[in-house]
């Protein structure tokens, strides 16, 4: 059995391993870590450069991953993380925590491990390296309880949000929702969420967001998943704010 320590009533700290759209990858995959003094423990989405991008900031393997969405940007990851966690079980033998939104698992299970063998040897199931836990509303981790919902990004229950009451709610790849910040952000929470300049069918706008949310929320939203350096000054340029990778933010 797993012994987690417990974060309750620890600072805690969110941070960005990568802030970009899915058509670049120069500002890194959209991806946070959240962290408090003695390190990062979990890890939000698992786009294909973030397990480097973890192991040059931590020097280790995420114990702990919460995916947002199927797209490829968000999980291409898990690939070349499950070769490094597989061999790292080998010396300390635990598979890293998967906390999965249950309708998206039989996604995930399409796009991730349908190999049959994904070692030239055999011998080794995709799964092996990860503990997958199906979420419906929330979960477990380190006795702090995570709330998940879900959001506006293509599909009825294609992508979730995750949410630590009092701390931080982070949308994930989202339309404006301001149905859901109503009902799980008017506390303290420090609000991380999808924006570019000008919205699209997929993701948010600006221009949206000051339409639909009020001055309350827009004032604490931190934003990410913008396509370019541009795109952020042109946020900045509008008053907005922008995440910006590395930066340890207090929630
Ligand atoms: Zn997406």
């Amino acid at each position: 059995m797993q012994i987690v320590e417990d974060r309750i009533g620890a600072e805690l700290f969110l941070s960005f391993l990568g802030v970009g759209g899915s058509s670049g990858m120069t500002l890194g995959s959209a991806s946070a870590v959240l962290e408090d003094a003695s390190g990062p423990f979990m890890l939000i989405d698992c786009g294909l450069d973030i397990p480097e991008r973890h192991e040059q900031e931590y020097g280790c393997l995420p114990r702990a991953i919460f995916i947002t969405h199927t797209h490829m940007d968000h999980v291409s990851g898990l690939e070349p993380l499950f070769y490094r966690a597989w061999f790292n079980m080998q010396k300390d033998g635990k598979p890293i925590e998967l906390f999965v939104p249950a309708p998206i698992v039989p996604l995930l299970q399409q796009r991730m491990v349908t190999l049959p063998s994904p070692l030239a040897e055999g011998g080794v199931n995709f799964w092996d390296a990860f503990h997958l836990v199906p979420v419906t509303d929330g979960f477990w981790w380190h006795h702090l309880w995570f709330d998940v919902f879900p959001v506006r990004h293509h599909a009825d229950h294609f992508a979730f949000g995750i949410r630590l009451a009092q701390h931080f709610l982070y949308t994930g790849d989202t339309r404006p929702i301001p149905e859901v910040l109503a009902r799980l952000a008017d506390s303290d929470e420090q609000i991380f969420h999808d924006c570019q300049p000008v919205g699209n069918p997929s993701h948010s706008g600006w221009n949206e967001l000051k339409a639909e949310y009020s001055v309350k929320f827009l004032s604490k939203l931190i934003l990410y998943h913008y396509g370019s350096e541009g795109n952020a000054e042109a946020l900045l340029g509008e008053g907005a704010t922008t995440a910006v990778i590395g930066h340890k933010y207090p929630v």
